[in-house]
């Protein structure tokens, strides 16, 4: 028995829209998509009218912190809370982010290994959640960005060893930390920190084990090391120059440029509990940031939607407010779907098995009352959201 959403406005993730289209879905899998009238439904078919709405594939954020909690100061929560404390809160962002539409996830660096407990409650039925690839520990040098809930590694053989450790914890990344950032205190985000020769090794071996990489950086000379060493993500990017566009386009390596993080800080400010020196970090980089991802947009580097949610005011259920984000930095409402679908599929290695709304697909849907294309804010609007599905099952389903 197939499930089957007829005449909707169907976005495939592509670039491409079938209107008044059909989306099969049979088992896990999509088994057809098209126009309705070349799908005759059977008998047993169970058939939803979706006139007037819009079917899009499950949406993806490439970079979020399911440990971190998106309060003023989150990293101090996250040391001060207890175990169970931050596995309790991980579990409440794994549901938030699915009943927001986001079907996939990439967690950018957990604590003590919660975020891989937290991927197998969901794929075991336990929790519900997105279906999630995480890092484990990000890993960095003595002191820098995310020391205090990564794992801190210094030389070659050292960060070898940090990485095997990620991959013997179960891994499905690795994440190096090539840059300051903006959530430590003391590291300037500009400034430089594994050395190439580190992060030649860390990707090694995360390539050897068939994994892919993903960094943290923002200044220009640690996208370079990081680019050089064969990094399949740039997290941030805050300062890219013409060179660094040109080593991304030339490495295939990917952009996630985590717009709502800086924004998030910027808004709430002090005045809200932002810890001083994140918010002046932010103010300062926020203009090179926009107009990096301006930059890179128009070179065609492929640019995946991340939120970076966990950080100060950045919620967890609230991640398509990235969005809306890339939309204000001149991307088209279509390029930003895009973002977060197809291109985002391909920056977690998952490009054969989720992003569009494609035959042979696993079922990931997300049908919404109004045209994300006319207005890319409708899809922050959860009461808006009348099914979601995640690998042919319904988490929601209004229709
Ligand atoms: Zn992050």
């Amino acid at each position: 028995m197939a499930i089957l959403f007829r005449n909707g406005n169907v976005i495939i993730g592509n670039g491409r829209v079938v209107e008044k289209g059909m989306v099969v879905v049979d088992g896990k899998l999509v088994k057809f998509v098209g126009p309705s009238k070349k799908y005759p439904p059977l008998k047993k078919d169970t058939v939803f009218d979706v006139s007037g709405k819009t079917v899009l594939p499950g949406l993806i954020d490439a970079h979020i912190h399911i440990c971190v909690d998106g309060s003023p100061d989150p990293i101090t929560s996250l040391l001060k809370d207890s175990i169970p404390q931050i596995t309790l809160k991980a579990a409440d962002h794994a549901r938030r982010t699915l009943e927001a539409g986001v079907t996939t996830v990439r967690d950018m660096g957990g604590k003590d290994y919660i975020d891989l407990a937290i991927r197998d409650g969901i794929e075991s039925g336990i929790l519900q959640g997105p279906r999630m690839l995480c890092s484990g520990k990000l890993v960095c040098m003595t002191g820098g960005h995310g020391w205090q809930f990564g794992r801190e590694a210094n030389g070659v053989d050292e960060v070898r060893a940090a990485v095997r450790e990620q991959l013997r914890a179960g891994a499905d990344l690795i994440k190096l930390m090539a840059t300051g950032g903006i959530m430590t205190k003391g590291v300037e985000p500009g400034s430089t920190q594994f050395t190439l020769e580190e992060l030649i090794a860390g990707v090694e071996e995360a390539r050897k084990a068939g994994r892919r990489t993903a960094t943290h950086a923002q200044g220009t000379e640690g996208i370079k090391n990081a680019l050089w060493a064969g990094i399949n993500s740039i997290e941030h990017g805050f300062f890219l120059d013409d060179e660094a566009i040109g080593l991304l386009l030339d490495m295939k390596a990917f952009v996630v440029p985590t717009l709502c993080a800086p924004y998030h800080i910027i808004k709430a400010g002090v005045r809200r509990g932002v810890p001083a020196y994140a918010v002046e970090k932010s103010r300062k980089v926020m203009k090179s940031h926009w107009e990096s991802v301006k930059k890179a947009r128009k070179a065609g580097v492929p640019i995946a939607m991340g939120t970076d949610a966990g950080t100060p005011f950045n919620r967890h259920g609230e991640n398509l407010k990235e969005m809306e984000l890339l939309v204000k930095v001149g991307f088209t409402p279509m390029e930003a779907v895009i973002a977060a679908t197809k291109t985002a599929s391909e920056a977690l290695g998952l490009g054969d098995k989720i992003g569009t709304l494609e035959k042979g697909k696993l079922a990931d849907v997300v049908i919404i009352h109004e045209d994300p294309l006319e207005n890319i804010g409708v899809l922050q609007h959860k009461e808006k959201i009348m099914a979601i599905m995640k690998e042919g099952r319904f988490y929601k389903c209004e229709l």
